[in-house]
């Protein structure tokens, strides 16, 4: 990208100064916080639903989380809430359009199913595909970040389907992303209240978003289509036709304080990303117990040495 240009207008609520870069297009005033929102060259429309997650929860109250986080859940290192250590976090207000929205998913494919057919001696297992069809509705408040070209730790996770707990095995060859969580996702609307400059402290820096509504419907659209066709995908072997129907209720903005830490265990970096509004982690990554690992070979050995002794008795049956 070649270097963003300053630019400024006037706000048209309270005539201050508004400083943005190009490419940004849906702006916020920092003295009265009203937002408008640059459609195209010229055009100025302001933003009416426009809301904010209130930041509320203080530092230590996002520490004792975390450090119960780290005590909680499989494959952690037992000491984990004692030795790993924090840096001090980076707090942000992110713009997000959330999508109120309805979908209606149709789909069909095939079903691998076995039978036994025959009697006696000439009994076997025979394979056959059987037609399956079905569908389902979700209502969803999609959050699609305002922003392009920056990427924040964890931000997916605000979705469901997107990896909420990440579990890193340290190139351990047994791992299989065990200990990794998928997210359920987070109502951005649940709580929200109208936007209010004055409720953001000092420490959180404000972000102008760069996508406009239109822009963020669409993006919506193509994300909960793919979303509901792994969902679709889930429920059959194969799967041949999905189509899935995207009714818009509404679209608002909303702005998330948002806390990024980072944390340390055995020289190790791992990130984590705090709600300011809920204090709960939407994002996690963390490392591998020793003794974890352990178990895991263990376990794996047992069925392995299981499995050559059921053959040495197989063939020394004959
Ligand atoms: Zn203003």
């Amino acid at each position: 990208m070649s270097e963003a240009e300053h630019k400024e207008l006037n706000c048209k609520s309270c005539g201050a100064p508004i400083e943005y870069l190009s490419g940004e297009s849906t702006l916020t005033c920092g003295y009265c916080g009203n937002t408008l929102m640059l459609q195209s060259i010229g055009t100025i429309v302001p933003v009416q639903k426009h809301y904010l997650l209130q930041p509320k929860v203080e530092e230590d109250a996002r520490e004792r989380t975390i450090r119960q986080w780290m005590s909680t859940g499989f494959f952690k290192p037992k000491d984990l809430p004692q030795v790993g250590r924090l840096e001090a976090p980076q707090g942000i207000v992110l713009p997000f359009w959330v999508v109120a929205c309805r979908s209606f998913t149709q789909w069909s494919g095939q079903n691998r199913r076995t039978r036994r057919v025959g009697s006696g001696k000439h009994a076997r297992t025979e394979t056959y595909w059987e037609p399956a069809s079905g569908s389902f509705e979700n209502a969803h408040n999609w959050s699609v970040y305002a922003r392009r070209g920056e990427e924040w730790f964890g931000i997916d996770a605000l979705n469901p389907g997107a990896l909420k707990t990440e579990a890193d095995w340290g190139g351990f060859f047994l791992g299989f992303g065990m200990g990794s969580e998928a997210s359920q996702g987070v109502n951005l609307m649940q709580g929200a209240t109208p936007f209010d400059i004055k409720q953001i402290g000092e420490k959180l820096a404000i972000k102008n978003g760069q996508i406009n509504q239109e822009q963020a419907e669409q993006e919506a659209r193509g994300q909960i289509t793919r979303f509901s066709r792994t969902i679709a995908d889930g429920r059959v072997t194969t799967l041949t036709d999905c189509d899935t129907q995207i009714t818009v209720d509404g679209t608002y903005l909303v702005h998330l304080p948002l806390w990024v830490y980072r944390y340390t265990y055995e020289g190790k970096a791992f990130r984590l990303l705090v709600n300011g509004f809920t204090g709960q982690i939407v994002k996690g990554e963390h490392p591998v117990g020793k003794y974890d690992k352990l178990i895991v070979m263990l376990v794996f050995l047992l069925i392995v040495g299981g499995v050559i002794l059921l053959i040495i008795f197989m063939m020394t049956r004959k």
